[in-house]
């Protein structure tokens, strides 16, 4: 046989299988990787399979059933006040992660650059060298705010294109209005495109708003605006998304996916239409997973463990240090099999790595769920 030859030697599995391959083995709560373990809504469910009986079996159009793009275009529109076309702007993709490899495949190329954010979501440095392209870190602030001096500092006659993620995926940040501004800004100055990853969109707490690059007419023009089912309808692993873009960068979207991906499950798209139209479930998601952080958070105070602001998304970040002196990999590996709950390291989220006594858990978990899990972490206290 043949070597194979790799273009990812430096890439290993996800930390998402490792620990839920461990969470599952040593039968631990798994507050790892980010799903619901709860089941969605059984009218969503029944839609589906009224959408097979009903006869949507067959391929959908390439970018996408028609009415779920138009629902997609006037959520949008709706919410941000933007003017997506449901035709020429939005495409149906395999989840978020799938909207965001082609995304990239789509706008760079050899020799350019592309700035991510760390901790960045661990798809996006394969996904840009896939590409050809050069990843360049840029940390956050200590607190996890984007640092935007550093990412001027980081930007060369190279760079291409910059990919953003509000609510922040791990960290529970959300970026604010000054922050967006900062990225038109910078976007227009140097001429970048701007992949947005959004797919916690619709979990923003304490009534914030989600900032979307769709608010932003000039950066709308030049960004991939990525977002994800799977994360808005409790059902991750239906893996359907979307991208939103400009017609120029959605016809070069199209005319990559339609040799990777071509089509996304037809009669999921249709259930998905006829769900979204009435009422608007993402209305209550975030006074939904508001209510389980304040739980989890309220459950956490008893054990050692810090507590990290935590704005957006279903993930609470912990600092960890008063606890053990493990560094982040470690000492998830450790709470998974002698604490009996999985969490994820922020430390593989880095080009370099960085310890910093971080972890994430999420909550997108059953009350009975969670409860357990602090009772286990409880156990913590008195540890070396
Ligand atoms: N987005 C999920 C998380 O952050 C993981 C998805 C995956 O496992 N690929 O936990």
């Amino acid at each position: 046989m043949p070597a194979l030859p790799t273009k990812l030697p430096n890439t290993g599995t996800t930390i998402f299988t490792v620990m839920s391959a461990l969470a599952t083995e040593h039968g631990a709560v798994n507050l790892g990787q980010g799903f619901p373990d709860f089941g969605a809504d059984p009218a969503l469910l029944q839609a589906v399979t009224d959408a097979m009986v009903a006869g949507h079996n067959q391929y959908p159009p390439m970018s996408g059933v028609p009415a779920l793009r138009q629902v997609v275009a006037a959520k949008l529109n709706g919410l941000y006040g933007s003017a997506y076309d449901a035709d020429l702007d939005i495409t149906i993709t395999a989840g978020g992660t799938q909207g965001i490899f082609t995304a990239l495949q789509a706008c760079v190329g050899a020799g350019d650059e592309v700035i991510i954010l760390e901790p960045a979501y661990d798809s996006y440095d394969p996904a840009i060298r896939l590409a050809g392209a050069r990843p360049v870190g840029v940390p956050m602030t200590p607190d996890y705010r984007i640092d935007w001096a550093a990412v001027r500092a980081a930007i060369t006659p190279r760079t291409r294109a910059i990919v953003i993620n509000t609510p922040h995926n791990p960290s529970g940040r959300v970026a604010t209005h000054d922050d967006l501004l900062e990225l038109q800004c910078l976007a227009e100055q140097h001429d970048l495109f701007v992949i947005s990853d959004e797919v916690y969109g619709h979990m923003v707490f304490d009534d914030a708003p989600h900032e979307s690059v769709a608010r932003y007419p000039a950066l709308r023009e030049r960004s991939f605006l990525v977002n994800s089912f799977g994360k808005t309808l409790h059902v991750t692993g239906w893996k359907v998304g979307f991208v939103a873009a400009p017609p120029a960068l959605s016809a070069a979207f199209r005319r990559l996916h339609q040799y990777t991906v071509f089509t996304v499950h037809t009669p999921t798209q249709h259930a998905i239409a006829a769900y979204l139209a009435n009422p608007a479930p993402w209305q209550g998601l975030s006074n939904f997973y508001q209510a389980k952080r304040d739980a989890f958070r309220a459950a956490l105070a008893a054990t050692p463990l810090k507590l990290l602001p935590c704005e957006g998304t279903y993930f609470q970040t912990v600092d960890y240090s008063a606890v053990s002196d493990l560094p982040e990999l470690e000492f998830a590996k450790w709470l998974t099999t002698e604490i009996g709950v999985a969490a994820i390291p922020l430390s593989v989220f880095y080009q370099q790595p960085q310890e910093r006594r971080h972890v994430r858990f999420c909550f997108a978990k059953r009350n009975e769920t969670l409860a357990e899990a602090a009772s286990r972490l409880k156990d913590l206290a008195g540890r070396p």
